[in-house]
């Protein structure tokens, strides 16, 4: 039989006039029209008096176009149920958690929001296209297979996908909202630790995610995650990276580093860096993977040098050749602007530290371990005042100090050198300050730790100082050697 409408074959669908084709009642349905009996929008099928087609209650039939679960014409999908009694049934399948054998509690809100949508067929279209990766993991966690949360889509590839099935969750409210910034860094974070051994890399990534991303998803929940504090938060594992690498190139891991190895970094770095591995340091220790690290002295503020290099050298000028100054002044002043002492280690020295038996008339001064040759003129003035010490305060004399004090058995007070030296112009704290930064320029800071007592700790920050200013005082240091 032929359709009534188009004259095609057909005509399979029995109209109370007439008979139409699948097509045409297709048509009818998709495009529903403002019926000229009661305006409102419907799929129009059916003559009136006046040779109008108008809807299904206004010609007073069962209408062709309802659905036979729910009765409603809107939303058709197929030929007996529409769109959103189909979805129900899927949604139905697919979230149904088998130990209640009911919606899962958690994901029921999903199965509103999918249904109470604007066009159930996009719903259905969802369920069904391509390799179905949102509604499977759906599935998976009505059956509780997987957990309904943030941390099972760290673990998954970020693609639309994913996304789209992580945004309806936090849009129904299934999962908190999340941070897209944030969810970049997991991508990042799998990158990052590449360049170390699989060892570090591990534990490079169990720290950002147990810690950094933890701390940072829980200031996106509470709305203060800046740009900021997560731009800080890279580059503080970028930090932590370097200081893993570091410590490979020194045949070290995290676990047996030393707090020595830990400023032998710091020291090749800019200042800020101890600072920002704080919070790194201070997992390793708490995860018992390292105890002994720490940046507390590093992340002190650097040194400050407030006399210039051409000050140093024209104090130690004066020092030199100036006799109106007391011998043992000049000569602590000295051992302070040359090689770094303490004035307060200075007055301790005793005359065993210094070795004048040397066939070739040298002067050699062990400050900690290893003798250090004293230039002239400066080996002359040690000379001298070893000579004139035989006068000292015979009580002095035996206990040995280079410099004896007015008291007897006491070695010279510090305030005695000090005062004199201030007097002249010469701060002892900038003095001595001046001098590491030029000698941490010069020798490597494992020599100066040896050789001049200067404990490792400051050798290397004056060294990390040093370097950085390194072209500087090579400029300075040309124009301003004494004659
Ligand atoms: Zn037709
Ligand atoms: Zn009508
Ligand atoms: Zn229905």
């Amino acid at each position: 039989m032929s359709c009534g409408w188009c004259g095609g074959t057909g005509g399979s669908i029995v109209l109370p006039h007439t008979r139409i084709c699948g097509p045409c009642y297709r048509r009818r349905h998709y495009h529903p029209a403002p019926c000229p009996g009661c305006d409102q929008i419907r799929p129009l099928a059916w003559p009136d008096a006046g040779g109008r087609t108008i809807c299904a209650d206004c010609a007073g039939h069962p209408s062709i176009f309802a659905c036979a679960q729910c009765g409603r014409e809107d939303h058709p999908y197929g030929h007996i149920r529409c769109a959103r009694c189909t979805l129900h049934e899927r949604l139905t399948a697919l979230l149904t958690d088998p130990a209640t054998g009911d919606i899962h509690e958690r994901l029921r809100p999903v199965f509103d929001t999918l249904l109470g949508g604007e066009r159930p067929q996009t719903g259905i279209y969802w369920l069904m296209r391509g390799k179905r990766i949102g509604p499977t993991l759906l599935a998976q966690m009505a059956r509780g297979e997987i957990a309904i949360s943030h941390d099972t889509f760290s673990d998954l590839p970020m693609d639309r996908s994913h996304n789209y099935l992580r945004d309806l969750l936090v849009a129904a409210g299934v999962l908190p909202p999340y941070e897209p910034l944030l969810e970049r860094m997991i991508p990042w974070l799998r990158s990052l630790g590449e360049p170390l051994s699989e060892h570090h890399a591990r534990l490079v990534n169990q720290y950002a995610r147990w810690t950094v991303l933890r701390r940072l998803r829980r200031q996106a929940q509470d709305g203060t995650l800046s740009k900021g504090v997560f731009q800080a938060a890279r580059s503080q594992l970028r930090r932590v990276v370097g200081l893993l690498s570091w410590l490979e190139a020194h045949d070290r891991s995290l676990e047996t580093a030393t707090q020595a190895d830990l400023e032998n970094f710091l020291a090749s770095q800019p200042k800020s860096v101890g600072s920002e591995l704080t919070r790194f340091l201070t997992w390793a220790r708490q995860t018992g993977l390292n105890t002994a690290l720490t940046t507390a002295v590093a992340a002190r503020p650097a040194p400050q040098i407030t006399m210039s290099d051409a000050d140093r050298w024209e104090h130690v000028a004066t020092l030199l050749h100036d006799d109106r100054i007391r011998l043992y002044t000049r000569i602590g002043g000295l051992l302070m602007l040359l090689f770094a002492q303490p004035l307060v280690d200075i007055c301790r020295m005793r005359t065993d530290q210094v070795d004048v038996t040397d066939p070739g008339g040298r002067v050699l001064v062990t400050f900690r371990d290893t003798p250090i040759e004293m230039p002239e003129p400066l080996g002359a003035l040690v000379h001298a005042h070893l000579d004139q010490r035989g006068q000292a305060s015979y009580a002095s004399r035996g206990n040995g100090w280079l410099f004896p004090g007015g008291i007897p058995g006491r070695h010279l007070v510090t305030e005695n050198i000090r005062s004199q030296l201030v007097a002249r112009g010469i701060r002892p704290h900038s003095a001595r300050h001046a001098a590491l930064f030029a000698l941490s320029a010069q020798i490597p800071h494992m020599i100066l730790a040896q050789t001049l007592g200067i404990s490792s700790t400051a050798a290397t920050r004056w060294a990390a100082l040093a370097a950085r200013d390194w072209g500087g005082y090579i400029e300075q240091r040309r124009e301003q050697i004494p004659h």
